[in-house]
């Protein structure tokens, strides 16, 4: 018997066409003889949309994109989970960002029982909050930046408290973030006063809750971790934009960013690197797969940026990039979280 992947793509966000880029490198690198596909595909506009049994690679990103004119109904369709023949074995879901790497996707695989590859609802709803996520890291005892965080109405009642806490608890530059996002969209880098009122305004257009960092100097090194309760790590890597910070375009648009794999570091800058990331995998109680990200300063601090739950996945980026380094080429690492996410299901029932 065949594996039945439900393959979930697409989806309502700025990461849609990675996404889709993603879901034809997966159909293009699983084992037939093992494995068929049942593509699920979200369109831009939030429709999902059931496609026909892949029992070979799809030719191209268009006929992964299925026309939603069968649909009964517009919008989220629970009838996409059920194969004609027998229901599906595992859902892969391929999505970045909210609604897709936020918790809200796996809440609804959990609801209806389906095993998934990758991240539970704690792990996947705290990855997306850049300060749940640090609050969670304080408490486990990791070094990160400073921060402080503020919603919509704080800032607009009293933009002068805004800038006199940010300016004496973190000085400038500082980093300010929508709390929920990610891919670099509405970060800015501030210098000062009129800068640190533009980034705000700027990250609440995206998010009713903004993060104010302490902006670091120092390199860019990630890593990969794999599996469930015994989780083990890859090699780490550099990340070298050439741009003054890996924003959306170098993330995305420009593709000159460099990977550096394995990253130069000394071999107890390496444990430490990994001793870390477990600890951010269990303090977050993560399960299949995270990229662990991290600043490595000139003097040689160590400080926890983020987790991913569900990090670039084509097979030129970083996470399957660092697992082939380790010697887990991209159709291995696709059968492993598919099995990790089985596992993760049985464990539970
Ligand atoms: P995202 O989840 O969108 O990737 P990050 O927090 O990783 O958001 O920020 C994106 C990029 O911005 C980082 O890769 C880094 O280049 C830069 N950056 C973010 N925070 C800081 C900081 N506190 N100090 C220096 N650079 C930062
Ligand atoms: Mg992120
Ligand atoms: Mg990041």
């Amino acid at each position: 018997m065949k594996t039945k992947i439900g393959l979930l793509y697409g989806g309502k966000s700025a990461e849609h066409k990675v996404s889709m880029q993603t879901a034809l490198a997966v159909t293009r690198a699983i084992n037939y003889d093992k494995f068929e596909i049942h593509p699920i595909y979200i369109t831009d506009n939030g429709e999902w949309v059931k496609g026909p049994r892949l029992d070979a690679p799809a030719e191209s990103v268009k006929a992964l994109e299925f026309s939603q004119a069968a649909l009964p109904s517009p919008g989220f369709n629970p009838a996409v989970f059920q194969s004609e023949e027998a229901s599906l074995d595992v859902i892969f879901p391929l999505l970045h960002g909210p609604n897709g790497e936020d918790g809200t996707v796996q809440g609804m695989l959990e609801l209806l029982n389906l095993p998934y590859v990758g991240n539970g609802v704690l792990a996947s709803a705290a990855g997306m909050d850049k300060v749940a996520m640090k609050n969670i890291f304080a408490q486990a005892g990791l070094n990160q930046v400073a921060y402080v965080s503020f919603i919509r109405g704080e800032w607009e009642k009293d933009r002068e408290t805004a800038f006199i806490q940010v300016e004496e608890k973190l000085g400038y530059p500082c980093f300010v973030k929508p709390a929920n996002l990610g891919s670099s969209v509405g970060i800015s880098k501030a210098a000062n006063r009129e800068e640190l009122r533009q980034a705000f305004e700027e990250a609440f257009q995206f998010d009713r809750k903004v993060i104010v960092e302490q902006g670091v100097t120092a390199r860019e090194i990630e890593i990969g971790v794999l599996g469930n309760d015994e989780a083990e790590c890859s090699v780490a890597g550099e990340i070298v934009p050439k741009k003054d910070f890996y924003d959306y375009k170098a993330k995305y648009e420009d593709g000159d960013t460099a990977l550096i794999i394995p990253a130069d570091i000394t071999d107890s800058q390496y444990e430490a690197l990994k001793t870390q990331a477990i600890r951010a995998y269990k303090a977050l109680d993560c399960s299949g797969l995270v990229r662990a990200d991290f600043f490595l300063t000139k003097e040689g601090d160590l400080l926890i940026n983020e987790v991913n739950t569900m990090p670039g996945f084509t097979p030129f980026s970083m996470f399957p990039l660092l697992w082939k380094h380790t010697g887990l080429e991209y159709p291995q690492l696709i059968e492993r979280l598919v099995q990790l996410g089985i596992e993760r299901h049985e464990e539970k029932q």
